[in-house]
Formats: C-alpha cells, structure tokens, sequence
C-alpha cells in the first residue's frame, strides 16, 4: 500500500530562495545574520543531525540551509564526510551565527574523539576505527552511518557512536543497529530528506527511519556488555590492563590490530567468535576477499559485530591475550606487524609480546613452514638469519634439527 505523503516542497520555488538568490544585498544579509530559530545540539549528537534538525526547524532541505546561511560553505561541507570535516574554525563560526556554545558544537564532530580513540582524525583520509560514508555528490556511498529506531523514537537524533565501526549494536534496547534503509535499502544520508516530516526519512523512498522493525540481540550474546566497556575505556580516555593503567588511545590502536589479525590474517580461533557467529548467524568472509584492505571499509554491519564482540574479549585481560596468541599460533611478525612500521607498540601490548621476540618462545614445526611461505611470497631471501628477523624469535639450527631439511629444501 502506498503511504499518503507531502512531498517535500524544493525551496526554488518559493519567495525566500527567489529574494535570497536574485538579491545580492539581501544574499549578504543572510550570510551575516543570526539565526534566532535554533535547536541546542542534544547528548552525543552528529554535527550533520544537528544540521538537519534545525534546516527542518527552519523549513528547508538542509543545503538549502546551508546555501543560505552559511554560503562561505556552499559545496564544500555536504558533498564531503562533514562529520569527520568539521572542526574548531568552522564550528566557531557556527557558535557565532548560531549562538550555540562552541564547547557543545565541539562535541558534534567525530574530531572530539581525537586522543580518546586516535592520536588525530584526519580530514580526508581514512580513519581507524571511524566507518566510512565515501559521499558520491552529497549522498553517502557507503554504510558507515547506523541507527536504532528505538533511540529515534524516543529523541529524533542520530548519534556520534553510530559512526564508530565496532558500534554495532543498542546497548540501551539491545537492538542491532541498521546501517540502511530498511524499506529500500539504500545508504542513509540524512541531510536529505523526501517527506516533508519533523522526523528523519529516507531521500530515496520516504521512508520513516524510526518506524523500522527491530531485530533483538540473540539471548548468550556478549555483544552488549563487550562494547560498553569499550565505550566506557572511549570515554574515559584510559583503561587498565595487568594492574597498570593506560591511555585509551592505545587500546584502541591494538584493538585495530587484533581485529586485523582476525579478519584479515587468519587467526580465527576463538570460542567466542564461533559462539557470536552462531548467534548472529554470520560468519566472517575468507581472507582472500579481505586481505589488504582497508577493514573498515569492505567490512559488513554483521561480520564487525561478531568480529569487535571477539576482540573486545580477546583483550579483557592478559590470559586472553595470551590465549589468543598461543591457540592461534601468531608469529611475531604479525603480533607486530604494521604497528612498528607506522608508528609505535603501545607499551602494555609489547610488554606481553615481547616474549615471543626474545627466545622463550620456540615456533613449532608448521609456523616455521608458513613463515617460509610468507617470505618466499615476499620475495625475502630464506636463510637461518632472516628466518629468526621475520619470526622474531632465536632458532638455532643445534637446537632445531628437524628444520635443517625444511630450510634446505625451500633455498
Ligand atoms: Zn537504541
Ligand atoms: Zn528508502
């Protein structure tokens, strides 16, 4: 059946987008003008929600808003990633025209979790742990941006988590988040909008964002309590590991990592990513689909559920970790892999790896075999030496005779 409707009313038609367009002192006006009809930004809310509520509050599409109030901005904030974009100089000007205190703005942009989640969140380039909306024009190519119905049923808002890739769930309703459309399935982008309703609906079909079916959290998931105390280390901004405690940033960066290992390693044992996958009746893709990517971009809604759900677990303490390292055989090289390269090894985690590097640890027969491989695909020489730099470990061939004939073999 089809839903009667308004139809939102394009704004070129009427008399303010006339006197506004064609009106150069006028146009001039508007840019400087106090906008007096403005809604406080509410607890964790996206910069781009708090945008279009208040294009709607002033009965415009919100580029139209933007277009006219704030025309120093015309084509350079909704054809990109604005959330991620916006940072102190723009939202001071927004502070000013708006009235709105800069330090509640501040809190809008996904830059607020600079040094909580990252060191920094970049402009234009790919975030760790920030899902991707690649806008195309000004509609999100991408399905970086989820909801729960029930938040938006009872306060008409998207909010910040629901950009972060291993936010995937309600931990309030329990509920798993959608990341599109649910009647036609496209991307969400909500500075547009097709009906012209005070609430979020789809630009494609009209569809009432809040009035999706919801799907519960399946009963023996830890989905729920995992992530809140990933947000609680987010918000606090450190967390405590082995008895010490450390800056979130570092966390996160392993938390990264390990995903990384996960899903794009390979090393996928681990009791509580079988019992999630079970759960949520998904199951993570093979590597070959996955390698080399950026995860955050080629991951779906489902598979970072299950995948976070494991991580969060694998690093709620020191036996887990240890566990994970040991039941999955990781080498050293992966255990610190990219993590040397591009910047530094959070100090909890190479304080427990380390032992792996200095000799303790002696790979078995199999671990030695697929490092050959690695390098030989690599195209690094093999030979005892580069054997114990790509391992990280010491392998004497006095100790190890039973890999004498394997590294002959592979010359
Ligand atoms: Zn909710
Ligand atoms: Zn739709």
């Amino acid at each position: 059946m089809r839903t009667k409707y308004n139809k939102f009313q394009p704004d070129r038609n009427r008399y303010m987008f006339k006197i506004a367009v064609q009106d150069k002192d006028y146009r001039q006006k508007l840019a400087n003008a106090k906008l007096r009809n403005i809604d406080l930004p509410k607890k964790n809310e996206l910069f781009s929600s708090w945008l279009a509520r208040n294009a709607t509050l002033n009965f415009m599409q919100t580029s139209t808003f933007v277009n006219k109030y704030f025309a120093e901005y015309r084509y350079k904030l909704l054809n990109r990633d604005t959330d991620v974009l916006v940072d102190k100089e723009i939202l001071k000007n927004f502070s000013e025209r708006t009235g709105v205190e800069l330090s509640l703005l501040m809190q809008t942009s996904i830059k607020s979790y600079s040094g909580y989640l990252s060191e920094g969140i970049r402009d234009n380039t790919r975030n760790n742990l920030v899902s991707p909306i690649k806008i195309k024009g000004t509609y999100n190519n991408l399905y970086g941006l989820k909801y729960c119905p029930l938040c938006l049923q009872e306060n008409n808002y998207f909010k910040k988590e629901w950009r972060l890739a291993f936010y995937n769930v309600c931990t309030k309703h329990k509920t798993i988040l959608l990341d599109r459309c649910p009647n036609c399935g496209k991307q969400l982008t909500i500075t547009k909008r097709k009906r012209d309703l005070p609430y979020f609906n789809c630009w494609n079909c009209g569809f009432v964002y809040k009035e999706a079916p919801v799907q519960k959290i399946p009963k023996g998931s830890k989905s729920c309590e995992t992530l809140n105390e990933a947000m609680n280390i987010l918000n606090k901004g450190y967390f405590r590991f082995d008895g010490n405690y450390h800056y979130s940033i570092s966390y996160f960066r392993i938390v990264k990592h390990i995903a990384k290992l996960i899903f794009q390693f390979g090393y996928r044992k681990s009791n509580v990513l079988e019992k999630e996958q079970e759960l949520f009746q998904t199951k993570l893709r093979d590597i070959e689909c996955v390698e080399k990517k950026f995860l955050e971009e080629i991951i779906t809604l489902k598979e970072s559920l299950v995948l976070f759900t494991a991580v969060f677990h694998v690093l709620s303490s020191r036996e887990n970790l240890e566990r994970f390292i040991k039941e999955n055989e990781i080498p050293y090289h992966h255990l610190i892999r990219d993590l040397k390269e591009n910047d530094y090894i959070p100090f909890f985690y190479e304080n427990l790896v380390w032992k792996y590097f200095n000799g303790k640890y002696s790979p078995p027969y199999n671990e030695v075999e697929n490092a050959i491989q690695w390098m030989r695909k690599n195209g690094i020489e093999i030979n005892w030496t580069n054997l114990r730099k790509v391992l990280g470990v010491c392998l004497e061939a006095r100790k190890r005779p039973e890999l004498i004939e394997l590294i002959q073999n592979n010359l």
